[in-house]
């Protein structure tokens, strides 16, 4: 199922909850929201659903208008947060509850349906229990094999994992991920966990304040932001701003310009204005190397296993480098490429 939102808006009185938001989710895409709290995703979700209606704009379902169809009659799965299971019911009963209003798919009983569910996410045998006697990382596995029982054509996540600690959390989104392949199940996904949005996602969208910053595939997202805003809502980064001392013209494009930061000079690749903001993710530093250098006094350091974080101070700001074996304290000149500056 194809999913589109046209400029959908959304306000409650005074609140704009959603400005003109605009995209297309494609047949069997995972696709995530991400952003900051209150940014909109939950008021997206809520349009999707049908629980809310746009206060402008046209949510569609494989180019079919959802003005006016309820919820029940949308075909779509949920699962939420805070797992709300009914605590009266058996697993089995929760997992069966959405197939008393639907037909069942592929032609089989409802026992049978509700013992595949149970299999598809790992829960063969649970039936019988009653949801207390599980895990909250089995009780979000039952939500899941609830909303999916009915064989929704989209499924809507809303932080599904984050009442789970980290590890449970990790295994579950790989599950979740394997699940929503096998069934091919058009998926949008809330989260404010950036590193999850990345890890998880066929596209991610950033939203801040009701609007869209920017769309695409988790690693266009990651190296080729396009606002600053973007730039440090996914993962760390260092944004430094500065003023092109010769722009270079696009006859020598192999040249770069050389930017002045606080006094200093980068050489980055061709900018076209006269001042400019680029960033610089933390792995692209090195100690010693690279041809634009800065040397800044040890604030801390954070030892990550595989690499160690390092906050510099330079010239008043701070800079965060992952560098191998640094030095404790004092002064370090860390490095980085051209090519590893991305000018927003
Ligand atoms: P969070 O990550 O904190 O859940 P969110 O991105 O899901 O945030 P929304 O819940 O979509 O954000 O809210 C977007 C904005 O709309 C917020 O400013 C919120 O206060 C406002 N809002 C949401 N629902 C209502 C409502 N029913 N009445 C009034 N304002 C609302």
């Amino acid at each position: 199922m194809e999913l589109t939102l046209d400029g959908v808006s959304k306000h409650y009185g005074e609140t704009t909850a959603l400005a003109g938001l605009s995209a297309t989710v494609g047949d069997g895409e995972f696709f995530t929201l991400v952003g900051p709290s209150g940014c909109g995703k939950t008021t997206t979700l809520r349009l999707l659903a049908g629980f809310e209606e746009p206060s402008a704009g046209e949510v569609r379902f494989d180019g079919e208008s959802m003005a006016g169809v309820p919820p029940e009659d949308r075909g779509v799965g949920l699962v939420f947060q805070s797992y709300a299971l009914f605590p009266h019911m058996t697993v089995a009963e929760n997992v069966g509850y959405g197939l008393r209003f639907a037909e069942v798919p592929g032609g089989v009983s409802t026992d049978e349906r509700v013992a595949e569910l149970l299999e598809l996410v790992d829960l063969e045998g649970m039936g019988p229990r009653d949801p207390t006697e599980l895990s909250g990382g089995q009780q979000q596995r039952v939500a899941l094999a609830r909303a999916l029982a009915p064989g929704p054509d989209l499924l809507l996540l809303d932080e599904p994992m984050s009442a789970l600690d980290a590890r449970l959390r990790e295994r579950l989104r790989r599950d979740v991920r394997e699940i929503q392949r096998e069934l091919g199940v058009t998926t949008v996904y809330v989260t404010h966990d950036q590193a999850e949005a990345l890890a998880i996602s066929d596209r991610v969208a950033v939203l801040s304040d009701g609007r869209l910053e920017q769309v695409g595939r988790p690693r266009e997202l990651y190296r080729r932001p396009s606002s600053r805003f973007v730039a440090e809502f996914l993962g760390e980064n260092n944004v430094f701003e500065g003023s092109v001392v010769d722009a270079s013209g696009p006859a020598d494009e192999t040249e770069g310009s050389a930017v002045r930061v606080a006094g200093r000079e980068f050489r980055l690749p061709p900018v076209g204005a006269a001042s400019v903001a680029f960033c610089v993710r933390p792995a692209a530093f090195e100690v010693d190397a690279g041809e634009n250098r800065l040397t800044g006094e040890v604030l801390d350091t954070e030892f990550l296993g595989e690499t160690t974080r390092v906050h510099l101070q330079w010239e008043g700001r701070r800079v965060v480098v992952a560098v191998d074996d640094p030095p404790e304290g004092g002064e370090v000149t860390v490095g980085f490429d051209p090519e590893d500056a991305w000018v927003l």
